[in-house]
């Protein structure tokens, strides 16, 4: 049993799921003037909406709260806010995924404040219906398990975050803070039930040394605490 639920979504997945949120939208005959991108987590569902929608105007808006994957921060903000007038349009907010739903409802708060479109409606590509503050107006898929989604736009970012959290629980659960790198992919596997290819484990073995989390003495990689 993997410590923490993860479930690898590869870019054919994406495409499909982002399809198939096409076709429902199109079917509630919603033509939306303007895509709104969720940055980040929704900047490539959006892009391929307007695609298969034939929408043109795109924007986005950064809502953050998830500071590290699968785990969540304090509360969601607006960063880098802007004001524009979106009076004559109609308006689809995009986000990968509703989880807590913190995200999605601030920013469209945000912009019915703000930005005062005629119409706005949500959409994700998946929505955690046990968790949700909020359903989307259009979603693809109903989750109703939690589960960490790693996407492939977060590939190196998750796993780097993983592979942190891997050697700073161990640290403290057994004072152990030497690695081999056979040893610590093995151990992610058994933590996160997932396998990813081999350079995103070399890669976030990198960042981890760049950012003095480890260290690499001979052909082995020590923790550094704190
Ligand atoms: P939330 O405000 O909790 O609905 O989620 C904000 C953002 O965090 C989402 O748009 C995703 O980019 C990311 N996120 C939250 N929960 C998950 C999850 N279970 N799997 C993958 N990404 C997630």
């Amino acid at each position: 049993m993997p410590k923490i639920p993860v479930k690898l979504v590869d870019w054919s997945d994406i495409v499909e799921w982002s399809w198939g949120l096409a076709k429902k939208i199109e079917e509630s005959n919603y033509i939306p003037d303007v895509v709104i991108a969720i940055s980040r987590g929704g900047y490539v569902p959006a892009r391929l909406l307007c695609d298969f929608l034939g929408v043109e105007n795109l924007l986005s808006i950064q809502s953050q709260h998830w500071t590290e994957a699968a785990k969540k921060g304090e509360r969601a903000i607006i960063k880098f806010e802007y004001v524009i007038d979106l009076s004559d349009m109609k308006a689809l907010l995009v986000d990968d995924i509703v989880d807590t739903g913190d995200s999605v409802i601030l920013a469209k708060e945000y912009i019915l404040r703000n930005w005062k479109p005629k119409e706005l409606r949500t959409a994700a590509l998946q929505w955690i219906s046990s968790v949700a503050k909020i359903k989307p107006d259009y979603y693809f898929m109903e989750v109703r398990e939690w589960y960490w989604f790693q996407y492939p736009w977060t590939r190196l970012e998750d796993v780097t975050q993983f592979i942190k959290r891997i050697l700073e629980s161990t640290y403290k659960e057994s004072g152990k803070s030497t690695w081999r790198v056979e040893e610590l992919t093995k151990e992610f596997k058994e933590w996160y039930g997932i396998e990813v290819d081999k350079r995103y484990i070399d890669e976030a073995i990198k960042m981890l040394i760049k950012k003095r989390v480890i260290k690499a003495i001979n052909n082995e990689l020590v923790y550094l605490p704190g």
